[in-house]
């Protein structure tokens, strides 16, 4: 019955969907369906899964619903003040890691800008027991998530979070700035998904007229907060390439700018040193 009203109203996955949802009515694993299929449902548990289709019928994502989504193969709490993490955002991460793993400094100092659920950072610490991380947020409301997240990824001694607009709250130079700011330019916005648009959190997605004002912000900044030879990396939307390549040469401040494309083909990540002397 689930499955068929989600099909209805243009779900992507309805099935996948209605699982995901039986299984957090249930707390149950979802392979147990699979076992229990006969099992009829209590008035209690089948009135709360109507509940949470309808939720979905009306756009929610699933994430927000079931308040968890994976990132990097850890678990994240998200909720409605959080961008849901996306899985592209895991080829920044490789990234960040492939660099990481050719510099010689131990104890890397990494600072991320606009933390959300705390995916990035939590995902680089799982991943650098050495590191020091600074993940900072605009909002109050992702902070407390991200630090709950790092809680329970066992990364809260290696992350401090900071609230506060761009580099406000931070000091201090790094090896590495990594962000996946907002880049969704202002006639995007209007054109995106009901589930993105409807649900996840403004603050988190719109960024100027042509989407890339924080893009300009963060590369400006490298002159302040980078050690030479450190690395920043930044995701980017799609179209975004040429005038982010641009921004990058024109500081004088960068060399070795690379872009790495998603699996979709869409340039996703923007990669660059800056220079060991001068800028
Ligand atoms: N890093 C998370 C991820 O990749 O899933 C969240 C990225 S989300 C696209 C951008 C984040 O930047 C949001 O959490 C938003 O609150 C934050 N943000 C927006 N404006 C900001 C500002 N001026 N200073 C710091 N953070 C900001
Ligand atoms: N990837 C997100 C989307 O497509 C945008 C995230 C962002 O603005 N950084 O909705």
């Amino acid at each position: 019955e689930a499955i068929h009203v989600l099909k209805d109203c243009g779900c992507a996955s309805p099935r996948l969907d209605a699982e995901v949802l039986l299984s957090a009515c249930l707390k149950e694993d979802r392979t147990r369906f699979h076992i229990d299929r006969e099992q009829p449902l209590t008035e209690k548990d089948y009135q709360e899964f109507r509940r949470l289709i309808e939720r979905r019928r009306c756009g929610e994502p699933v994430a927000y619903i079931v308040g968890r989504k994976e990132f990097w193969s850890l678990p994240f709490e998200v909720n409605s003040h959080v961008l849901i993490p996306r899985p592209e955002t895991e080829i920044l991460v490789e990234e960040v890691l492939k660099v990481c793993s050719s510099l010689k400094a131990r104890n890397l100092r990494i600072l991320e800008i606009g933390t959300g659920s705390g995916a990035i950072s939590i995902s680089l610490a799982h991943e650098l027991k050495n590191a020091q991380i600074i993940a900072t947020d605009i909002s109050q409301d992702a902070i407390n998530i991200a630090s709950r997240n790092a809680q329970i990824n066992n990364a809260a001694n290696q992350i401090s979070f900071l609230s506060g607009n761009l580099f406000e709250p931070v000091s201090g130079k790094f090896d590495i700035i990594v962000s996946n700011p907002p880049y969704i330019s202002r006639e995007e916005y209007d054109r995106l998904p009901t589930g993105v648009r409807d649900f996840e959190p403004e603050l988190a997605l719109r960024s100027g007229a042509d989407g890339t004002s924080f893009h300009r912000e963060i590369i400006k900044a490298g002159s302040i907060y980078l050690k030479p030879g450190g690395w920043i990396f930044l995701e980017i939307g799609a179209g975004q390439r040429d005038r982010v390549e641009y921004m990058l040469n024109a500081s004088n401040l960068y060399d070795n700018i690379a872009f790495r494309g998603d699996y979709a083909g869409i340039e996703r990540v923007s990669v660059a040193r800056r220079v060991l002397t001068g800028g």
